[in-house]
């Protein structure tokens, strides 16, 4: 029996896959990279926007199409909030919601038994059981969850709809994980949850991750996401202070603008958010900041663009990832008056896309160009199988050319001085730098 596992979404969502894809491997099915092979067809869904769940029905249906035996499977977001109507309209055999994974076994069963499954109920969260990672070889980076859902209920937002209430994994549970993994060959690993810095499992996340960051052979940590209006002054010190937690930081900004912000139900305030820049970079100068930010909330006025426009401007962020605002059914800004007509959403949004993809091949070529970077190799160029890729400690991939016959392969794994020569559409790229050249070669 083969699998094929299609994922929308986060990385929370890619985490839920990978487990997913461990419980099937150890059920005796056998990944297959073509869905048209696939016995099993599973689609990991992702409603935080409508574009990504409508995409979830027309590849489902695909599937139907060009395999009609294969068993389709939905799990994820949207599979919890639309449950049966979504299998009926995607063409599927079952739905999966976020709080079943501990039965997706089960749930296999029946599907390939050719029972039709809605597995969709909501768990009392102190039964809560986190699925565990399995050690892999060749998983240089790897994510461990440490918290699920979220009580913060954003205007916008379906997550705590679509996983639940929040629930912190036990510290134990999180750092025998971490071990494991980092035996099993992990050099990097991501610490995932919808807000980490309400992490409550035992300890206050900047102890955990300061935890995390001492399990010997781990190079290196990092975290997501961290909600601003909960990043505290100990988080930063951590951040400072611990060798091999990584000096990047995904901070979602949502809206610049104080009244989009108070509407959207942020809890913290422009002046605040900046503060936590300076702050970060006050204390961590090499700090890289990414974001997260919505266009077209309900009632933001142009002048409120602007504000966003002009933060996003001031801070000068190393990633961004901007969006249209969009109706999620059930969410507060549902029924909030002043929506926005398309036309308007679409023309912010491409000033601001405009505006930060002029600025960031400059950001990037002031920080990097010519600098010498610690690389973790994660194995061959995405393009170029004879290059290398891997990243730097401010997560920005780097590809670069190896000296003599070296493969990337032989590298996985390690951590290299990389010089940076060139930077293409937001990547880098660049050579081994000297010692590092004449050892790998
Ligand atoms: S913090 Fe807000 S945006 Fe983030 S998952 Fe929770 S409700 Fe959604």
């Amino acid at each position: 029996m083969k699998y094929f596992i299609r994922t929308f979404g986060c990385q929370m969502n890619v985490y839920d896959s990978e487990r997913m894809a461990e419980m099937l491997d150890r059920m005796g099915f056998e990944r297959t990279p073509d869905p048209r092979q696939a016995d099993l067809y599973v689609v990991n869904t992702c409603s935080v926007r409508e574009k990504p769940r409508n995409r979830v029905v027309s590849a489902s249906r695909h599937v139907r199409g060009v395999n009609p035996d294969a068993k389709i499977l939905i799990t994820g977001c949207v599979a919890q909030l639309e449950g049966q109507s979504l299998m009926e309209e995607a063409w599927a055999d079952g739905v999966m919601g976020t709080e079943m994974y501990h039965v997706f076994p089960d749930v296999v069963q029946d599907v390939m038994k050719g029972r039709t499954v809605v597995a969709t109920d909501t768990q009392d969260v102190s039964g809560y059981t986190f699925v565990k990672a399995a050690p892999r070889p060749q998983g240089i980076v790897r994510y461990v969850t440490i918290q699920k859902g979220c009580d913060n209920f954003c205007a916008y937002c379906v997550v705590p709809y679509a996983r639940g209430p929040e629930v912190s994994r036990e510290v134990s549970e999180i750092i025998e994980e971490s071990q494991s993994l980092v035996q099993s060959g992990a050099r990097e690993i991501w610490l995932l949850g919808q807000n980490v810095n309400s992490y409550r499992g035992g300890l206050t996340f900047p102890e955990l991750l300061y935890e995390v960051a001492q399990i010997p052979g781990l190079e290196r940590v990092r975290f997501t996401t961290s909600h601003p209006k909960d990043l505290s002054d100990e988080l930063i010190d951590v951040m400072a202070s611990t060798p091999g937690v990584c000096p990047w930081i995904h901070l979602p900004l949502q809206s610049g603008a104080n009244h989009v912000l108070d509407l959207m139900g942020r809890g913290y305030t422009r002046e605040h958010y900046l503060g936590l820049v300076a702050a970060l970079r006050d204390a961590i100068p090499d700090i890289s900041i990414t974001t997260d930010v919505i266009v077209g909330f309900p009632g933001e006025t142009e002048k409120d663009f602007l504000d966003t426009y002009s933060l996003v401007e001031e801070v000068g962020y190393e990633g961004m990832y901007s969006f249209k605002y969009s109706v999620r059914p059930g969410t507060r800004a549902e029924t909030m008056p002043g929506h926005l007509p398309e036309h308007v959403k679409q023309d912010r949004l491409q000033r601001l896309q405009s505006m930060h993809e002029s600025m960031l091949p400059d950001i990037l070529e002031r920080k990097y160009l010519g600098t010498v970077q610690k690389v973790l190799v994660e194995g061959p160029s995405v393009r170029n199988g004879e290059e290398a890729r891997g990243r730097t400690p401010t997560a920005h991939v780097v590809n670069f050319s190896l000296p003599g016959r070296r493969t990337p392969e032989d590298l996985v794994g390690m951590v290299l001085d990389v010089e940076i020569t060139e930077i293409r559409s937001h990547t880098l790229y660049g050579r081994l730098a000297g010692a590092e050249s004449r050892a790998a070669g």
